[in-house]
């Protein structure tokens, strides 16, 4: 007979429970090992720790050498006819800076109060390490695998990824799988485990705009020679209005809005607007007032100014006219608009209201989005109630940005993120920490929802990927 949490469950819940204290001492092993991909520390030895971890769990693994940091892939067969699942996750770590801020130092893990506290403990380290656990345990108590599990290991996530769409592309067959989990970032703000099925994107770029060829006094050049940060500010209010329409032609035209599955699940989203309000100190959300607070983040995009730079900005006053201004901004993107396309846009816009301003491209990331329909919806669902003894929160899409539509793009692979991380666990931040609680619920959920994807055949289908 089965028992609460279903067939084949039982077992490999008591395995991770039993090596509870063995599988956080593999946390701070990993967490103690630096991986910081922007300045190199630690950088590429940490690949190869990984590539260990990863056979630890039972896996063939290699390290694939890119123009950038090195990938780890794994791969275990499991029974024919069961789905392939990719699972993807990144060892790299955010640099630890400033560390004086840190309460016990970023490389050297220590526990308190329940959580573990390191550079990457959270971001991503525990959440992979907890997928990888999941098939340790799997082997552990059944001797196989419910289905085919494939892993990708990223070593460029913090940086943005810049190698691992080539890569997926050149690897399109050692990554041939019927979809892609991963873990990373945090669990609803209330608490609440979630399902995610899709992540805003971002088009960074600077707005340059030049004056004369150096900066002039406002009394004896001003009114003769025109200003930089007048032009910006000018330039910037064609883009948006006030009612917090962007006004660049044809911006949102490839925005595919919510299906009816996801405005509904949207709708459940817990959100209390006064109690966000209250703690940001905002007295309005900002413009259109009557939109979904849920809605905002997941349904539409936006263009943001990051900063905006000139002339002076020290004490007192200094009565100068600049010779040079430059505005710092970000679009986030939705389904299904692309990256260069709103460059485009934003290109011509620019030519036909600032013919004399620059626009720079930065740093982007396609928005991805997953059907809640997709048939593996159910199963995912089924393995996350079992061992978090809830339903999770459905998230149609994140406001963030991570670098999946590489899978439901390049790969054409329904993508499905189960977040592991506590809502405060400051990633990217001084006391990065993990809530081992969530990190010992975050193995036994990677081995649900494995062992429910294993039971799964899709309607009509034959076999699957290989
Ligand atoms: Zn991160």
């Amino acid at each position: 007979m089965s028992g609460p949490a279903g067939p084949g469950l039982d077992e490999v819940f008591a395995h991770v429970d039993a090596n509870r204290q063995g599988f956080v001492e593999r946390l701070a092993g990993w967490v103690r090992v630096p991986s910081v991909s922007a300045t190199g520390q630690g950088m590429p030895g940490a690949a190869g720790h990984a590539r260990d971890l990863v056979a630890a769990a039972g896996l063939e693994a290699t390290i694939v050498e890119t123009a950038g940091w090195p990938l780890v892939l794994g791969h275990r067969a499991g029974p024919p006819g069961a789905p392939t699942v990719l699972v993807y996750g990144h060892y790299d770590v955010q640099p630890p800076d400033p560390l004086d801020a840190w309460t016990s130092p970023p490389f050297e893990p220590e526990v308190r109060d329940g959580r573990l506290y390191g550079r990457g403990g959270a971001d991503n380290k525990g959440q992979h390490l907890a997928q990888l656990l999941a098939v340790e345990s799997l082997l552990a108590t059944r001797g196989e695998l419910p289905c085919t599990v494939k892993v990708l290991l990223d070593g460029e996530e913090e940086i943005g990824s810049p190698h691992l769409a080539g890569m997926v592309g050149v690897e399109r067959e050692r990554l041939a799988a019927d979809l892609v989990v991963w873990s990373d970032g945090p669990v609803d703000p209330g608490g609440g485990w979630r399902l995610v099925f899709g992540v805003r994107g971002v088009a960074s770029f600077e707005l340059r705009a030049r004056g004369a060829n150096r900066s002039l006094h406002s009394g004896n050049w001003g009114g003769v020679v025109p200003n930089p940060l007048w032009t910006l500010v000018h330039l910037l209010a064609t883009m948006r209005d006030r009612d917090g329409r962007i006004t660049v032609d044809g911006f949102a035209d490839d925005v595919e809005p919510l299906g009816p599955a996801e405005r509904e699940a949207l709708a459940r989203l817990p959100v209390d607007v006064a109690a966000v309000k209250a703690e940001l100190g905002l007295a309005e959300l900002d413009a259109p007032v009557e939109r979904g607070f849920a809605e905002r983040l997941a349904a539409w995009p936006t263009l943001t100014i990051n900063g905006l730079h000139g002339g002076y900005g020290g004490q007192g006053t200094q009565t100068v006219l600049p010779s040079a201004a430059v505005a710092k901004c970000d679009a986030r993107l939705v389904h299904a608009q692309r990256a260069a396309d709103v460059y485009g846009k934003l290109e011509a816009h620019v030519r036909r209201h600032a013919p004399g301003v620059e626009l720079v491209r930065q740093g982007s990331m396609e928005p991805s989005r997953t059907p809640m329909r997709s048939p593996f919806t159910g199963p995912i669902r089924a393995g996350m109630a079992a061992a978090q003894g809830a339903e999770p929160l459905l998230v149609p899409t994140l406001g963030g940005s991570l670098p999946v539509h590489v899978f439901t793009g390049v790969l054409g692979l329904p993508t499905f993120g189960i977040p592991l991380g506590n809502p405060d666990q400051a990633n990217h931040a001084p006391n990065e920490n993990l809530d081992l609680e969530r990190f010992h619920t975050g193995i036994k959920t990677a081995a649900a929802v494995l062992t429910k994807l294993g039971s799964f055949r899709p309607a009509g289908s034959g076999t699957m990927a290989g």
